[in-house]
């Protein structure tokens, strides 16, 4: 059954922020790691330095040696403590979140058909976790808990990195860039070729002009700005123009610098950038598979009232919907279903044509007929006639 055989790269395709994720995590563990050694680090070097120039000039006696020593081991036994805690409560669980994925996405490189019951095991799980995913980006929370919960998929989903968005989508709703730019500043590297700090920091400077501090905010400017002109020259010249303009300004561009509606952008750039950083697609996962699905169906006749066909998701009016912007599916040979019985109608079992010109399968109308003494009636319009006037139809 080659129709079966599991398209391991398809399937991979959807995956990758679900690998993408903790990675990220580990990396701000890392981060973090690395951050506590440069700070304890510095302070020893420099103590082991003066250390070693006082003994070389004589200036330091044995007591004061031994006090510079105690203390460096203090700065690094503390350090050792700080990385282990950091080890313990976040390196350690990310890593196994990690592997547990990684082991989730490796069963799948074994099996061979999908029809066999271990896909179908791995497709439920997944349809799970795409469920969680939905309802997390549809700020149904309670609901993503407990699918999570019940299905035992905690550690597949990504609960955490969604209520670390809504905080900072929280805060800069409350207009506050504060939450948004430590986010920015936690993922400097990976936010390289993004403007989205650029656009909270002028964001920042933009509320100071509204609230009439000029010093404050030409001070802002200097000191966050500035270090953008290679890059954003135009928008901070414009921004120092803006404090020659009150918010109630009916200038274009400085009516527009004022606008709270640059909120509401600042809150999608940011959702964008966090998406972009885990790979993560901007619609919900679950979607994405139904287009692919739902692109492999749908036809004109999906959106033609008199032609609905009952077994197709796409004539469904609400999976339809979602079907609006797929693109019609490319069937080189054409498959014909019959509206009686919902079966593909091809050599084994021939589409059959009513003198009316409606067809149907000949398995549904042998077997009408076979209950009607030999008379079959079109569904469609009501129509009678005998079996034996129904001509054949040859598909080319
Ligand atoms: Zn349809």
């Amino acid at each position: 059954m080659s129709t079966n055989k599991l398209n391991v790269e398809g399937v991979m395709l959807f995956e990758q922020p679900f690998a993408r994720v903790p990675y990220e995590n580990y990396r701000k563990v890392f981060r973090a790691s690395q951050r506590n050694i440069e700070k304890e680090f510095a302070p020893v070097q420099t103590a082991a330095h003066d250390l070693a120039k006082r003994s070389k000039t004589g200036h330091s006696s044995t007591d004061d040696a031994i006090k510079s020593i105690d203390g460096m081991i203090t700065r690094v036994e503390n350090l050792k403590r700080k990385l282990s805690d950091l080890h313990t409560s976040s390196g350690t669980p990310t890593l196994g979140v990690m592997r547990e994925r990684l082991q989730h996405l490796a069963t799948v490189e074994d099996m061979q058909s999908t029809s066999s019951p271990e896909f179908a095991r791995w497709a439920d799980i997944r349809l799970d976790r795409w469920l969680v995913d939905w309802s997390l980006r549809n700020n149904k929370v309670k609901t993503a808990k407990t699918i999570a919960a019940e299905r035992g998929v905690e550690r597949l989903v990504d609960i955490e990195l969604f209520s670390d968005i809504r905080r900072i989508e929280e805060a800069l709703k409350r207009q506050t860039c504060t939450e948004a730019l430590a986010w920015c500043s936690e993922n400097k590297a990976a936010l390289r070729k993004n403007t989205l700090e650029f656009d909270l920091r002028l964001q920042e400077y933009i509320e100071l002009a509204r609230a009439q501090k000029h010093v404050e905010a030409i001070a802002y400017s200097k000191k966050h700005l500035l270090p953008w002109q290679e890059t954003h020259l135009p928008q901070i010249r414009q921004a120092s123009a803006l404090l020659c303009f009150p918010p109630t300004t009916a200038c274009g561009p400085y009516k527009r610098l004022y606008d709270l509606a640059r909120w509401t952008t600042l809150v999608q750039s940011f959702r964008l950038a966090i998406y972009n950083l885990s790979t993560l697609p901007s619609e919900p996962l679950l979607h994405l598979a139904m287009y692919a699905g739902l692109a492999s169906l749908k036809l004109p006749a999906c959106y033609d009232t008199h032609r609905k066909n009952i077994d197709c998701p796409v004539c469904d009016s609400n999976l339809g919907r979602l079907a609006e912007e797929v693109p019609f599916s490319h069937h080189v040979n054409s498959t014909i279903v019959c509206r009686i019985s919902g079966k593909i109608m091809d050599e084994d079992n021939m589409p059959l044509v009513f003198p009316n010109g409606q067809v149907y399968s000949k398995e549904a109308l042998e077997d009408m007929a076979a209950r009607n003494d030999g008379t079959v009636r079109c569904p469609r319009t009501g129509e009678k006639c005998n079996f034996s006037d129904l001509r054949k139809v040859f598909i080319s």
